[in-house]
């Protein structure tokens, strides 16, 4: 499966990200999956910049994510839970703290 990113910002280890729904759960993504990491910013022009390993699928409210677990965000400014709202909400419209998500922890290979 392929994952897109609007920022390419990735750390060494352990990295999450948080998508709104169950989505990912719904295609079945599993721990020990195969990721394809795609760039694209402008949501037109993808870049695959590599394999990642599915280390967990976890369902949450945004609000409920452990405060632990967001420093490892794999976007800087995404790493507390108002950075991460404001991030979302350029992109989705109104997001809701209480708002269901998955958040999908991965090894970059
Ligand atoms: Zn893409």
């Amino acid at each position: 499966m392929t994952m897109h990113f609007i920022s390419g910002a990735f750390h060494p280890g352990l990295n999450t990200t948080v998508r709104r729904g169950l989505e990912w759960f719904q295609k079945g993504l599993l721990p020990g999956d195969t990721l394809t990491l795609c760039v694209c910013p402008r949501r037109d022009d993808h870049t695959p910049i590599g394999e990642a390993k599915v280390a967990f699928v976890m369902a949450a409210r945004i609000e409920t994510i452990p405060n632990e677990l967001m420093a490892y965000e794999h976007e800087p400014s995404c790493r507390t839970k108002e950075g991460l709202l404001d991030a979302m909400r350029k992109v989705l419209g109104d997001v809701r703290p209480d708002e269901v998500v998955t958040v999908i922890g991965f090894e970059r290979e």
